[in-house]
């Protein structure tokens, strides 16, 4: 048997038992930095004092959880250390931490995200009306909800009728357990061997494309007396993850003779769903139908079938299958321009802040790093307690504008890590809309006022970068509130 052209050679002459690909690796680094565990302990023996004794002990990162932990309960407890800070004084009245807790994330800082569960609600009758009834849909809610908050967004998807969840990797799946959600759920890659035990523990299901984790994954699971549920992903010509598809049926007669392997699922992923030229798209997808022909005719059932991202779904109807895997589309964006004539979709995202310094600037001084905008008299500059490290791309500086009271205004000087400014520049704005601007106004960063927009894709477009990495990075940092 030749090796698969998939990146794992030669599993085929191994037997079960053989030593993980983890292992290889570890086992592989140590032989090249010299420091197999003979040698080690013999240049240390060799060496004497508080030298040998540093190296003998665990390094910062391999501590884990110590560094930076609370002191713990009964040595004082987290109580006695807030006391033993010198602030303010010494008081015997104390703060009810739980009321206070009550704070909403919002008021503490003047900077947030709201996602309008209506629309993700929208979003996927939309969707499912856009397929028919026939295929099932997976809402794809890795890196957070792409920014929206997964757990919440997996809800409502699951309440719309999204009949399986899709993640990219095991805490993401675990944080759905934990949150109480049942639905099925899809690691959209294979995770390290490892991990095994908390995909079994936690019911959440692979995607697979290594024999060595098919095998891996198959004994620990007899071992608990559970079969082994998984989806196989192909490789049609992404070259990102998968077994080549025209090596499907090799790969799973050689992990078929395991009994508790579960074919689930068959799936592949387009490279270039999203784009004008479909000739390369065209070439996956013949090569995943013959490939998912290959299987049935092999007598392997390849349990449910699927393809489409958001923009196939939207775009090739051929491409739906069994399921539909949606992630971007859910949240109420395009996937591509050439998506929009055919569907109406609800963006769920919006970004908002309040005022927080009102600045009349005298003519020429300059704002913010480096003072790259002067001002040119008879303007005030209003701060906002966003910046970079919120999304707010620092590449944005003196290109976009906010919204306040449904009149648009230029955002001046560099954007900083945690907080930018803006103009209102008082001859302009009287002429248009008299405006004052107030500590605590509401700006909006993202969104719609008064039959303006800023739109999300607006942005990603100055940026050169998708709307995917820019709602990302705007649920990163900032508090979230659903309507
Ligand atoms: C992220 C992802 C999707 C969802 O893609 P969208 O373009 O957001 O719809 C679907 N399938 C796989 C394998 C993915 O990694």
């Amino acid at each position: 048997m030749e090796d698969l052209p998939n990146g794992f050679t030669g599993f085929s002459q191994r037997k079960p038992g053989f030593e993980s690909a983890s292992e290889a690796i570890r086992k592989a680094a140590i032989e090249q930095r010299n420091l197999r565990p003979d040698a080690e302990s013999a240049s240390r023996a060799a060496r004497s004092g508080w030298q040998a004794e540093l190296e003998g002990l665990p390094r910062l990162d391999q501590l884990g959880g110590l560094w930076g932990m609370r002191p713990k309960k009964g040595a004082g407890g987290f109580e006695q250390f807030i006391n033993d800070i010198e602030f303010g004084g010494v008081s015997d009245k104390r703060f009810d931490i739980e009321a206070i807790s009550g704070i909403p994330e919002k008021d503490r800082r003047w900077a947030w995200v709201e996602v309008d569960r209506a629309a993700l609600r929208s979003n996927m009758m939309t969707i499912r009306n856009h397929i028919g009834p026939g295929p099932k849909i997976m809402a794809v809610v890795k890196a957070d909800g792409y920014g929206h908050g997964a757990v919440e967004c997996a809800k409502t998807a699951h309440n719309s009728g999204a009949d399986y969840l899709g993640v990219a990797t095991v805490d993401e799946a675990i944080a759905l357990r934990e949150a109480l959600i049942n639905a099925p759920v899809l690691i959209l890659s294979e995770p390290p061997v490892e991990a095994i035990p908390l995909l079994l523990a936690y019911k959440v299901m692979p995607s697979v494309y290594t024999a060595e984790f098919a095998i891996r994954y198959a004994e620990a699971a007899d071992m608990m007396g559970q079969r082994a549920p998984f989806h196989l992903a192909l490789n049609t010509g992404m070259n990102r993850i998968g077994v080549r598809y025209d090596e499907a049926v090799t790969f799973m007669q050689h992990i078929g003779f395991h009994r508790a392997l579960d074919l689930k699922g068959t799936f592949t992923h387009f490279a270039t769903a999203d784009s004008a030229d479909t000739l390369d798209f065209e070439m996956q997808l013949r090569r995943f139908t013959e490939a998912v022909a290959n299987l049935k005719a092999a007598g392997i059932d390849p349990g449910l079938v699927h393809a489409a991202n958001s923009a196939a779904t939207i775009r090739y109807p051929e491409t739906h299958f069994d399921m539909v895997r949606v992630g971007i589309a859910l949240y109420g964006y395009h996937p591509s321009p050439l998506t929009r004539p055919l569907i109406d979709l609800k963006p769920a995202m919006t970004v908002h802040a309040r005022v927080t310094n009102v600045n009349a600037v005298p003519m020429s001084e300059g704002v913010s790093y480096g003072l790259h905008y002067r001002s040119p008299g008879s303007v005030k500059i209003c701060t906002i307690p966003i910046g970079y490290a919120d999304g707010l791309w620092r590449g944005l500086s003196g290109r976009i504008d906010f919204l306040v009271g449904g009149v648009p205004f230029r955002q001046v000087g560099s954007i900083c890590m945690d907080q930018c400014m803006f103009e209102v520049n008082m001859r302009t704005a009287a002429s248009r809309k008299f405006l004052t601007p107030q500590v605590g106004d509401e700006v909006i960063v993202v969104g719609e006022q008064d039959g303006l927009a800023i739109a999300m894709d607006e942005l990603a477009e100055l940026m050169g970068t998708i709307t995917y990495e820019v709602t990302v990075r705007f649920g990163e940092r900032l508090p979230r509130i659903y309507r």
